[in-house]
């Protein structure tokens, strides 16, 4: 019997600096079920592939040919989805797959041209949790290139997925669209993304603490800053933790104005100063 999953991206991970990878995910309609519960079926796989880091975004198109159901997914990588990459649950979710007589089939599409590199640094000196509204990359960048890191070159968090990281990265992502369109809530969502001690904030904190604690390397909190009184007042801004200068000469990736390194925050300068 052929085994379940067939991938025919190659087995290593690739590390050549590509941007993510547009992938068909091909599951077969078995004789006795009809395309809509394997459809359901494919909708569970692709949840726990997402909440591995295995793939980005969550709006896939999914449709039937020729008695398969096809999903067309973004992954970080060309080698995201190799089976040697599934976590606990997505490894679950294919032996149920295979107990119903559904295989799976992953093959690599073409590289997606609007997204972002991914890091390939061997080593990182640090990482930094750090999206957009506009992001549908990995939440955690590398400190030293400042490209996205898939998640799932990281161990697993509490939850046995990356499902913490993940719920951060949506409430993230819906406070600063509401901050960026500027009509409902706009000051409530900025305080959220500025104040340390926003829930928002405390929840990113927390996250970092986990992953420093798992990977041994500084996590670093971003902390959002929208304006300034003055040059003079945001060059004098002092660390919202220790209350210790934190400012930087050279700014980080020309983002972090503000770092500090015993409280693992960085910050950037209030954008109304930035020409
Ligand atoms: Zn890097
Ligand atoms: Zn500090």
């Amino acid at each position: 019997m052929a085994p379940a999953v067939q991938c025919r991206a190659r087995p290593a991970l690739s590390m050549n600096g590509a941007c993510m990878y547009v992938h068909r995910i091909e599951f077969s309609i078995p004789a006795d079920q009809d395309a809509e519960t394997t459809a359901d079926f494919a909708k569970s796989l692709l949840g726990a592939l997402r909440m591995n880091g295995q793939l980005c975004g969550k709006e896939w198109p999914l449709f039937v040919e020729n008695r398969q159901c096809v999903a067309l997914v973004l992954a970080p990588e060309q080698g995201s989805l190799a089976p040697a990459l599934h976590g606990e649950y997505v490894r679950k979710v294919v032996h149920q797959g295979d107990m119903r007589g559904i295989s799976i089939t992953f093959t690599p599409v073409a590289e997606d041209c609007t997204s972002a590199q991914t890091c390939t640094c061997h080593t990182s000196s640090g990482y930094v949790l750090f999206t957009t509204y506009l992001s549908l990359e990995s939440p955690i960048r590398c400190l030293d290139c400042f490209l996205p890191v898939p998640l799932y070159r990281f161990p697993v968090m509490p939850s046995g997925e990356y499902y913490e990281l993940i719920c951060w990265q949506s409430d993230y992502q819906s406070c600063d669209r509401l901050q960026m369109n500027c009509t409902t809530l706009e000051r409530a969502t900025t305080r959220q993304l500025s104040n340390k001690q926003s829930s928002l904030s405390k929840q990113g904190i927390e996250i970092c603490r986990t992953m420093e604690n798992l990977t041994r390397t500084p996590f670093y909190y971003y902390l959002y800053r929208a304006h300034a009184r003055s040059l003079k007042s945001e060059q004098e801004r002092c660390c919202p933790s220790c209350g210790q200068s934190w400012h930087l000469e050279t700014p980080l990736h020309s983002l972090f104005h503000f770092q500090c390194e015993p409280c693992r925050l960085v910050s950037n300068f209030g954008w109304n100063l930035c020409p």
